[in-house]
This record gives C-alpha cells, structure tokens and sequence, in this order.
C-alpha cells in the first residue's frame, strides 16, 4: 500500500524483519552496522544504505525509545520477581530477590538503551516510512 507520497508501508513480515535487525543493534532499513556512535546516541545515518537514522531528535523522539526501555525493564522485572517466587516457593530468597532486582533496575535501563533506540527506531521505519530527507545523502 502507497500513501499520497508514494511511500510503501512495509508488510508484517518486513516489520518482523526490521524489529529483529533492531534488536541485534543492525540498521532496521539493511541490517548493516554500526548504528551506534556510542552506547546512548545512534550515528546520523547508516554506513551501509545511508538512511537517517536520528529522525527528529529535537522533537523529542528519544522519549519513544526511553518509553520502551522502560517497558522492557518492567516485563523483565515481572518476569524475574514471578519466575524466582514460583521457582522457589515455599522457601522463597527474599533477600536476594530484592537486591538482585534493585541492581538489575539499576543495571537494564543502561544495558538495555541502545536495543530501546534501534527498536524505537524501526517501529518508527515501519509507521513513518522513509521520506525524501531519510533517503541517502
Ligand atoms: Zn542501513
């Protein structure tokens, strides 16, 4: 499907291909790399197909990218906190639980940021197709 600038939107599968580029820190667009200058901001455009990737930083976008870090960090959280207590019960390490998420809440969020940004990125490739600026340049 084309919209009124003749941009593709991108099929399901495409989708899947881009989010899972993004998760191994690739260009969603080539899956080429580096995408990342250094471990908090993604290079301007990627070196393989030159498509932009920084897509309006001054308008916020990182707050996209940080709202998905965050969400990742809660399901991991969840996921840690049920999965020791179902493990574990009746004899439940309450102490270690409650140390070992701390520092894990301390630790994801910086770990996790980048594979935030690049995901961020692609879910915004698939909903915002390129336009005439992404192209190479
Ligand atoms: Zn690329």
């Amino acid at each position: 499907m084309a919209d009124s600038e003749g941009m593709a939107w991108p099929g399901f599968r495409r989708v899947i291909q881009m989010v899972g580029r993004a998760v191994i820190l690739r260009c969603p667009n080539c899956g080429g790399r580096p995408v990342l200058r250094d471990w908090f901001h993604l290079r301007e455009r990627c070196p393989i197909c030159g498509i932009a990737l920084e897509r309006g930083e001054e308008n916020d976008y990182y707050i996209g990218g940080m709202l998905l870090n965050i969400t990742l960090c809660f399901v991991i959280f969840a996921v840690g906190f049920w999965g020791v207590l179902i493990v574990t019960y009746p004899r439940v390490p309450w102490d270690a639980l409650q140390y070992g998420l701390v520092a894990a809440m301390i630790i994801l969020p910086i770990l996790l940021y980048p594979i935030s940004r690049v995901v961020w990125l692609a879910v915004d490739m698939a909903v915002r197709p390129r336009s005439e600026k992404d192209k190479d340049g």
